[in-house]
């Protein structure tokens, strides 16, 4: 069978902001669908786990029962982006999450959720994150985590800026690891797509 000349890259779609990286991803020249059964995953060249909420997203996909196969398909090397709650779900650690909480994992980080305060729920800062060319990129952050401690083949790509709110200066908000990327803000909701060109640079590497 002839592949598809374009790969295809699922967004995971139980919960949160699917449709605008939907709509970002169709416009880096992929083909970009939804995902919400177990059967959805076959012929993916990578996925996107949406920001929204990681504890609902975390228990659906088990009601679903995608869970399991999703994280056979990341440990087996499927290429992720994950955006804010997304972040937290690729996480191997999180802190401040609910007792129950689990995360997909795979990426060798521990993240604080709902990092940076309740005061300070939502802010905007500019970002200069490494492999993005064209200057910084504008975070949207949403009681967004931040990546407390990275393992060792971690790459920090970016930090919040020094005009964030107090406190919150020189986080670690985005991360990469092999395959993995993930961003504690979202950047399907600027309309810049350079986040997930970087994304889809690495699913173009892998397949
Ligand atoms: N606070 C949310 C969580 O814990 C993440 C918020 C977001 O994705 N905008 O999952």
């Amino acid at each position: 069978m002839t592949p598809p000349a374009e790969p295809v890259i699922g967004v995971l779609a139980l919960q949160g902001d699917v449709r605008e990286h939907l709509i970002t991803l169709a416009g880096c020249g992929v083909v970009a669908r939804p995902v919400r059964r177990p059967a959805e995953l076959d012929g993916l060249a990578g996925i996107v786990l949406p920001g929204g909420e990681s504890t609902t997203i975390d228990k659906l996909s088990r009601i679903f029962e995608l869970r399991d196969p999703l994280v056979a398909a990341l440990r087996a090397g499927l290429p992720a982006f994950g955006s804010c709650a997304g972040m937290i779900l690729l996480a191997d650690r999180v802190l401040d999450g609910r007792p129950d909480q689990q995360t997909f994992g795979g990426l060798d980080v521990t993240v604080r959720r709902n990092a940076f305060g309740r005061q300070v729920d939502s802010f905007e800062t500019d970002i200069e994150m490494t492999g993005l060319d064209g200057g910084p990129v504008h975070a949207v952050f949403i009681r967004a985590p931040w990546v407390e401690q990275v393992g060792e083949g971690v790459e920090v790509l970016g930090r919040v800026s020094h005009d964030a709110p107090s406190g919150a200066d020189d986080r670690i908000v985005a991360v990469r690891q092999g395959a993995l990327l993930a961003t504690s803000f979202h950047p399907e909701v600027t309309g810049d797509p350079r986040v997930h060109e970087v994304f889809v640079a690495m699913v173009r590497e892998r397949s």
